[in-house]
């Protein structure tokens, strides 16, 4: 037996697109919701569309949920209940409440009904005062039924305590209440959670970036942070706060806390998070999570030494917003046919060609190609050459990446080894010698 403050609350995807990351918060909050109470989460899959509803769409949903730190304790797939929802249509037609015509059944809403409100668990009080004037269909001709009758079906039958949904279907929630009373059920709570508006205004579309959970994956985001992120946008767990796991974020969740204004999504916010993230990751778990993320991207030269591969991800962890950053910052390390930025042109200005070459020599008379010494001997060259250090840092970062910025650059040569450093080096000053 579940106690009255146990919640029960669902997540009732249509799998007829991806999911998108307004769902995937709205799931988050039933989810943080029923866990917090020590209730029930139920998933609730809308498929009652079946021209539109597709198994992938319908796959990537149920992998989204769980790639983003989410588990459900019932799901119940609507297409499976059909006769359920045509039974109860024949029962509002047998007590005159709805009727047969054209082979599709319609719900006669009840006009004496002068006004419906709710008190909203977010937005508090909302008075309905335009009510459905039309009849609405219920049951189509296919034999299906329409969204607010299975879902006020489903969410009576399954004892929902409160429904937690997005702000745009507030239009739907007066012609639910509607049925409710009309089937005899009792009314749930309601919490309408407000839109994500993209950082210009609007609605969030493709125009200002991804809107679907697995672009977000496939962009090298990490689930946790993707979750906190959507976590924050629209609550706050107090103090200035930022980063915050969804094991913790669950003891703390209030659905009354959450904001009924708009969020805009911010994706400077969202890849600095994502780049604190990478950062908390151990060496072995980032190792795992790069691992993992580049399979099937066909980024890494045929047989790569493994142990040098992870040397470079390593040089990079905590410089990267997003795990894709690395096909653009860290392909000179596996790939010598970069060429030089455009925004570096300055720099090679000066040809320094002399200077270089003296330091390639030093380096391949080095005993020990390890950061220390390659600093020291740097330094030392640069000095004795009568330049300040950074004069030979940045030709040299060009020479090694084609890039203005990167890692350390002493780090970076001791990952790649003194035979590439050289090579670069050498490349370089044939560029010179054939350009400035
Ligand atoms: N299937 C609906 C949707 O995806 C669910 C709406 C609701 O939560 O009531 O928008």
């Amino acid at each position: 037996m579940k106690s009255s403050d146990q919640a029960i609350v669902r997540f009732a995807p249509s799998p007829t697109g991806y999911l998108h990351i307004g769902g995937a918060r709205t799931c988050l909050f039933n989810w943080l919701y029923a866990r917090h109470t020590k209730g029930k989460f139920i998933l609730r899959i809308e498929d009652t569309d079946l021209a539109r509803s597709k198994q992938e769409y319908l796959d990537e949903i149920l992998e989204s949920i769980k790639w983003l730190g989410m588990d459900w304790d019932e799901i119940y797939y609507q297409s499976k209940r059909f006769d359920l929802y045509r039974d109860y249509a024949q029962k509002l037609v047998d007590a005159g409440r709805a009727y047969r015509k054209d082979d599709a059944v319609f719900f006669k809403y009840d006009f004496a009904n002068t006004n419906v409100e709710i008190d909203d668990l977010i937005r508090g009080k909302i008075v309905f005062n335009e009510l459905p004037k039309e009849e609405e269909v219920i049951i189509k001709k296919d034999g299906t039924p329409t969204y607010n009758f299975s879902c006020c079906i489903d969410d009576a039958l399954m004892e929902m305590s409160l429904v937690i949904r997005g702000e745009d279907h507030i239009s739907n929630t007066p012609k639910q209440i509607l049925m409710y009373k009309a089937l005899g059920f009792s009314v749930p709570q309601f919490a309408h959670v407000p839109l994500i508006m993209s950082e210009e205004g609007g609605r969030m579309s493709k125009r200002y970036g991804a809107t679907s959970i697995r672009e977000y994956k496939e962009d090298g985001y990490l689930a946790e942070a993707i979750a906190n992120y959507l976590l924050l946008l629209s609550w706050s767990p107090g103090g200035n706060r930022e980063i915050i796991t969804l094991a913790e974020a669950k003891d703390i969740f209030e659905i009354k806390k959450v904001n009924k204004t708009a969020a805009a999504f911010s994706m400077d916010k969202l890849n600095w998070m994502n780049s604190e993230y990478i950062k908390k990751k151990s060496p072995e778990e980032y190792l795992s999570l790069v691992e993992e993320y580049l399979k099937g991207k066909n980024f890494l030269p045929d047989n790569i030494d493994k142990e040098y591969a992870k040397k470079v991800f390593l040089l990079f962890k905590d410089r990267l917003s997003k795990l894709s950053d690395l096909f653009v910052r860290a392909r000179f390390c596996f790939y010598d046919d970069y060429t030089y930025d455009e925004d570096t042109k300055e720099i090679l200005q000066r040809n320094l060609s002399k200077e270089i070459k003296v330091l390639a020599e030093k380096f391949s008379a080095l005993a020990n190609f390890n950061h220390e010494e390659v600093e020291k001997e740097f330094r030392k060259t640069a000095t004795d050459l009568g330049l300040k250090t950074k004069e030979l840092v940045h030709p040299v970062r060009v020479a090694l990446s084609g890039k203005k910025v990167g890692p350390s650059l002493f780090e970076t040569m001791e990952v790649l080894g003194r035979e590439r450093v050289v090579a670069m080096l050498k490349r370089l000053i044939d560029y010179w010698g054939a350009n400035v």
